[in-house]
């Protein structure tokens, strides 16, 4: 094959990059896909390693045996930091440099923590293989250390665990931690009830998923609310500081594990990230 041939270089082996190498199978082009990680990452499925259900390798594939097939497409490991446009070449961190003809940038997103970058020690975000293992050894070190307690009110606070975002991906969180809780666990401790175990949910908004239709937030609601998990609309959290904010929850939780920012920033209404006066400080289920 003469190296003549026009160079693509995708930064990016998620789901845009490898769609975009798929669709370009046959094309008159050489593709050389750079990702800093050696895998390709089912993101939809991060929560449920973080929640135990999955282990890392059903939800992660290496790129090198994805495009084994492709003879046209060289994958290499390294992480880009600039582009040169004017010489048309790829940075990347070791210094090294890759030269394209056409440049596709598939990096994703970042989570966002409403400004306050603060926040992530208490709540790691939900977007990479480490992301759901921390939050995993999180909530299995919760019900360990419950176990060994012996102040009432500590071990409550262990076992209440907060997620910030009403959004999927706190939802299905919330969802499958209570189960975790209540039914996997269930008769594996001898000092703790793990059905004590609290799921608090905190969305900043009026209603959680409020992207989906009314009915599908208000179904998720009720269903939520049958598992056992407690709501919280909170305007506080968005003007304060993370600790502060569930603080005024419910004092435990300053001692609780808590998960998670949203996807992208609150809604900005008015001067500040203010919610409209009926959706304030109230619990959409039993009080905290
Ligand atoms: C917890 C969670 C649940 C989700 N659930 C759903 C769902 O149910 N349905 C749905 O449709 N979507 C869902 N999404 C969203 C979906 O996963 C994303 O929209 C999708 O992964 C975005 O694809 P992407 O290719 O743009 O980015 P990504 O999949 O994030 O891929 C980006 C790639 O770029 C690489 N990269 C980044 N920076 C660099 C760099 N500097 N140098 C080299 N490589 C780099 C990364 O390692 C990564 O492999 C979910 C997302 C999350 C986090």
């Amino acid at each position: 094959m003469s190296e003549t041939r026009h160079h693509v270089v995708v930064v990016g082996a998620g789901f845009g990059g490898l769609e975009l190498t798929r669709a370009l199978a046959g094309a008159p082009v050489r593709i050389t896909m750079v990702d800093k990680r050696n895998h390709h990452l089912f993101q939809p499925l991060l929560y449920q390693v973080a929640t135990t259900s999955l282990a890392t390798s059903e939800v992660a594939w290496p790129i090198r045996h994805l495009l084994s097939k492709r003879k046209d497409v060289t994958t290499l490991l390294g992480t880009v930091t600039g582009v040169d446009r004017a010489g048309k070449r790829v940075l990347l961190e070791d210094g090294s440099a890759i030269a394209y003809d056409t440049l596709v940038l598939a990096t994703g997103a970042r989570h966002a923590y409403f400004g306050h970058d603060e926040w992530e020690p208490f709540a790691p975000g939900l977007k990479t293989l480490e992301d759901a293992t921390a939050i995993r050894r999180r909530i299995l070190l919760a019900f360990e250390q419950a176990e060994r307690e012996t102040d009432p009110a500590m071990r409550q606070a262990l076992l209440t665990l907060v997620i910030v975002g009403g959004g999927p991906t706190g939802v299905e969180l919330a969802g499958t931690i209570i189960e975790l809780a209540h039914d996997t666990l269930r008769g594996e401790f001898r000092n703790i009830d793990t059905r004590q175990a609290r799921v608090v949910l905190v969305e900043a908004g009026d209603r959680i998923l409020p992207n989906f239709a009314q009915e599908l937030s208000a179904y998720a609601k009720k269903a939520l609310e049958r598992l056992g998990v407690t709501g919280w609309n909170s305007a506080v959290l968005s003007r304060s500081s993370m600790p502060r904010a569930l603080s005024s929850a419910t004092r435990i939780c300053r001692r609780a594990p808590s998960f998670g920012p949203r996807a992208s920033p609150p809604r900005r209404r008015g001067s500040g990230w203010a919610l409209p006066p009926t959706a304030r400080a109230g619990c959409w289920s039993s009080p905290i």
